[in-house]
């Protein structure tokens, strides 16, 4: 494996040497990460009834200003591991019964992972999910090509100015719409086994902000038109709960309505978005952000 001395694993591009500091994400010279245990809370087709085997790294790419994990993502709390150890927590979680392994927010960090993967690959015979904000570069999904079975990606928004505004990414829609198209060319239509478990696939996700209906409106519009008919699964989400600075943002302070809710179902539904999920209103709870404290590593 080889340290990046001038990181470009991210379309940030920041050009960290990664061999002795920490880039714009927070990642470093040594894998960190913050969780590794059982999750019950991603959608049923992955988390099943005995849980997704779920890796949260610190540090993130993206850096969104509303982050429900910004103690991990923003503040980089979590604990270093090497290579063997992360190996050794896949094949644990796998023997506790996961349905899966679940990579979440993992790119900054791509290098590390995927030698562990390739370490653990002989005795894992699960799927893996890369579980990403969607602002991923082409070479980055083309390393994943044959290693991760699923993805599970994030379109948060279409308007540059949401997304600079919030995520200091003006072009995340530019990247991340290529990237979902990438995605659903590598991964193919979805494959179920017979628990209905994903086994193969795209999931597209996009929580819906308050105060932010034209925008949804605007990324369910390039799913239906852009993406392959049955190719995904799209999941849209009302969990938004104000966390981290999402304060310093009036839209942003607020959980969204039951009426804007209904209003991007409907719109989902008429554009033929009925592969998929959407949430209960009463998913906007804090207590659905998992405990950060360093479980399972
Ligand atoms: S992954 Fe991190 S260090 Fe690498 S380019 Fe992106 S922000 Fe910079």
């Amino acid at each position: 494996m080889e340290i990046p001395t001038h990181c470009t694993l991210c379309p940030r591009a920041c050009g960290a040497d990664r061999t002795c500091t920490r880039g714009l994400c927070g990642g470093g010279p040594q894998l960190r990460a913050a969780r590794a245990a059982l999750h019950f809370w991603e959608e049923p087709c992955i988390s099943g009834t005995r849980g997704s085997g779920t890796v949260f790294f610190s540090g993130c790419t993206l850096q969104c200003c509303y982050c429900q994990n910004y103690r991990i993502s923003a503040e980089n709390f979590g604990k270093e591991l090497t290579v063997p150890q992360l190996r050794d927590i896949f094949l644990r979680l796998q023997e506790e019964g996961a349905h899966n392994i679940n990579l979440v927010t993992a790119t900054h960090y791509l290098p590390w992972v995927l030698e562990a993967l390739a370490l653990a690959r002989p005795q894992l015979a699960i799927p893996i999910v890369y579980n990403t904000g969607g602002y991923e570069t082409p070479e980055t999904i083309a390393a994943l090509d044959g290693v991760a079975d699923i993805w599970l990606t994030d379109l948060k928004y279409c308007s540059p100015e949401l997304s600079s505004e919030y995520s200091h990414a003006p072009d995340y829609f530019a990247v991340a719409s290529e990237a979902a198209r990438q995605m659903c060319a590598q991964a193919g239509p979805p494959v179920f086994d017979r628990e209905g478990i994903l086994q193969k696939g795209v999931i597209v996700r996009h929580l819906a902000l308050p105060g932010a209906l034209a925008d949804t409106r605007a990324v369910l519009d390039f799913m239906a038109r852009e993406l392959p008919k049955e190719g995904f699964l799209v999941s849209l989400m009302s969990q938004y709960t104000p966390f981290y600075k999402a304060f310093e943002h009036k839209s942003l302070s607020r959980r969204i309505s039951t009426y804007e809710y209904r209003q991007a179902v409907n719109y989902a539904v008429d554009l033929g978005l009925c592969q998929g999920f959407m949430q209960e209103k009463s998913s906007a709870k804090e207590e659905y952000t998992p405990p950060f404290d360093l479980n399972g590593l």
